[in-house]
């Protein structure tokens, strides 16, 4: 099986993407490998950011390596919290300090405009080749009160409408066939396809 080195620590998306690729390509952590992961995510787009840790991880061990980048855009927030998703709040909030920040935000904006997406970008790096990028997004609205415990991170507040559920209501089956890192995935193992 075709080596592929994951440039992720978070838990949640590791388990999501072992669930999408885990039997198609045999997945490598960077503590596999005894590599630690410390890059600064400065770039000002999912896609820069996702660019800059799969490069880096991959120069370092040589070998193809995935990473991605993603988060929540609120419009009525300007796109807020946007790159910052996990730092919203500051480094050490919990969800529900997150949750209870974003509804003062938006205590006068009614539901209808409280639309949202998640976002993910996936760099793919190559050994000798230009970095690529897959986009993947899945639209939304924040819920009224958080619901659900399934999935992680900003989950319980993100309102499905096809589903008339939130996210972290829905089976993790569903979630990871809807998700905006699905999607990306799916662009990503198309490409994979035609290659190997
Ligand atoms: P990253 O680890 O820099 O990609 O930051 C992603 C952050 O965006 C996570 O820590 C979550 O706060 C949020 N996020 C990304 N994907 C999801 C998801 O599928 N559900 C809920 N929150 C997510």
């Amino acid at each position: 099986m075709k080596e592929l080195l994951l440039a992720t620590t978070n838990n949640g998306k590791r388990k999501e993407l072992f669930h999408l690729i885990g039997d198609r390509f045999e997945i490598l952590l960077p503590s596999d490998l005894g590599i630690e992961m410390k890059v600064e995510e400065t770039g000002t787009t999912f896609a820069e950011n996702a660019v800059l840790k799969a490069e880096s991880l991959g120069k370092l061990s040589g070998k193809m390596t995935f990473a991605d980048d993603s988060g929540l855009e609120i419009d009525a927030m300007g796109g807020e919290p946007g790159i910052y998703s996990s730092r919203f709040g500051g480094e050490d909030s919990t969800y529900p300090e997150k949750f209870a920040l974003i509804y003062d935000r938006l205590k006068d904006i009614p539901f209808e405009k409280r639309t949202a997406r998640f976002r993910c970008a996936i760099a793919l790096y190559i050994p000798g080749e230009e970095t690529r990028v897959f986009e993947g997004k899945v639209e939304g609205i924040i819920s009224n009160e958080p619901k659900g415990s399934n999935g992680f991170g900003y989950d319980p507040i993100f309102f499905v409408p096809e589903y008339g559920k939130c996210m972290a209501e829905l089976d993790p089956e569903i979630k990871n066939q809807i998700s905006h890192r699905a999607n990306a995935i799916k662009l990503l193992v198309d490409y994979l396809n035609t290659r190997f």
